[in-house]
Formats: C-alpha cells, structure tokens, sequence
C-alpha cells in the first residue's frame, strides 16, 4: 500500500458506518486520486471548476465528483455535467443556474446549502436566516432539476473546541428546522457536511454524516 492509501484506510477505519467520506484531491495530481479509487474510493472533491473539467475525464466514470469550491453562475454550464453533487450552493441565483443548466442536459442535480456560521466575514455561504428566507420564498419547489439534499458548512479556522462546536451546533440547528418546516416529506435532505481534516471528530460528534477530507489523505497542498 501507498502511504496514501494507508492515511486513507486508517482514516476509513475510525469514521462510524453512517458517515460518508469526501476525499477532497484540490491541488493533488491524478495519480493520486487513482490511488484512492483502488483502494474502493468513488466519493471525491474538488474546488475549482478548470481543475475539475482536467481530472475527470482522465479519471474512471463512476467517481461521483462532489463540487466543493465558490461557484460563479458562469462556471454552472462546465461543472453541472460533470459533478454528481454541488455542495456550495450559497445563493437563489447560482440554484436558479444550476436548475438551468440540469434542465438543458434532462440531468437531475443534488446539491446542498453552504451555510454560514462563523464570525468570521469571509467566508461564503446563507446565514441560517437568509436561507430560511430563501427556502420560505418556495421558488426552489419549481425546480424539478435541482434536489435539496441537505446543508454543508465550514467552522471557524481555530483551535478553539468550543468555538468549533458550537459552529456547527449552529449548523445542525438549521438543518433540522429547514427538515422540519420543508422536507418532513423528502427522504433526501439528510447530508449534513461538516468536518474537514482539523475538526472532524468534532463534526461526527456534532452530526455530520459527511465529511470532507483532503490533508489527512493526501498530506498538505502545494498551491
Ligand atoms: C479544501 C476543503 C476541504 C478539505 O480541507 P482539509 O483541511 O485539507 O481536509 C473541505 N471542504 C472544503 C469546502 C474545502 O475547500
């Protein structure tokens, strides 16, 4: 075994059951992502669109790539054929795109919400308030290409447990009124995704049941 391949079941070993891997391959070479697959791998992310469009095809068919990265809703038309998942949806206009785009190749797309649930101003994402407002607006019910599967957020970059926890203490909260008040009925809004390589043992605690994971795995990145 690789010692990618090694981190990558060591790592498999301690996830409970019911919690999904992402292996996030950002910045790390094909070779690499082939080595995962060997190993059983399908679930991968990647966060830039141009890197995406020159991993996949080199890469087997059923990798079920999970777009992790801001999407601007001009990239939409070159991600949706490709990714079996958006995972960073964070606003009506790049939903109402992806719905679009979907539409124009018959696909059906999952996606999930990026929330916001930091202090800090930079990162992306709805408040958990705008993305009532925007699941209460009742435009998304329209969509018959998009599907709702669930929330995805980023904690604070600290090594503050307590701050990280309560991050995503924010972020179950959320899930589980837009559950209550809109998908009581659909079976697919269940993906919680929480939990990178610093902070997912906190996230499993706090109920993530996907994380996303590209240090552990594949050690650090060169940018
Ligand atoms: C890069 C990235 C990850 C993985 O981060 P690691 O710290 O390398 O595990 C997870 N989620 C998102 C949205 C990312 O951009």
């Amino acid at each position: 075994m690789t010692p990618i391949q090694q981190r990558l079941q060591a790592l498999c070993s301690q996830l409970p059951p019911h919690v999904q891997l992402v292996a996030v391959s950002k910045f790390h070479p094909t070779e690499a992502v082939e080595q995962c697959y060997q190993t059983g791998q399908r679930l991968f992310g990647e966060s830039r669109e141009q890197e995406l469009r020159h991993k996949a095809p080199v890469l087997p068919k059923d990798i079920e790539w999970q777009f992790i990265g801001h999407l601007q809703t001009n990239k939409v038309r070159h991600v949706v054929p490709i990714a079996s998942r958006i995972l960073s949806v964070d606003s009506l206009r790049l939903l109402q795109e992806i719905e679009k785009q979907a539409a124009r190749i018959g696909k059906q797309m999952g996606v999930l919400l990026e929330l916001h649930v930091t202090d800090e101003p930079t990162k992306s994402g709805f408040t958990p308030d705008e993305c009532l407002d925007m699941l209460q607006s009742g435009v998304w019910r329209q969509m018959s290409h998009v599907r709702i599967e669930g929330i995805m957020c980023m904690a604070t970059l600290t090594d503050d447990e307590a701050v990280i926890r309560s991050n995503f203490r924010t972020a179950i909260r959320a899930f589980t009124t837009y559950k209550e008040q809109f998908f009581a009925d659909s079976p697919h809004f269940c993906i919680r995704s929480w939990g990178m390589s610093d902070d997912w043992p906190i996230a499993v605690e706090e109920g993530s049941n996907m994380v996303r994971i590209g240090t552990d795995i594949f050690g650090p990145r060169e940018y």
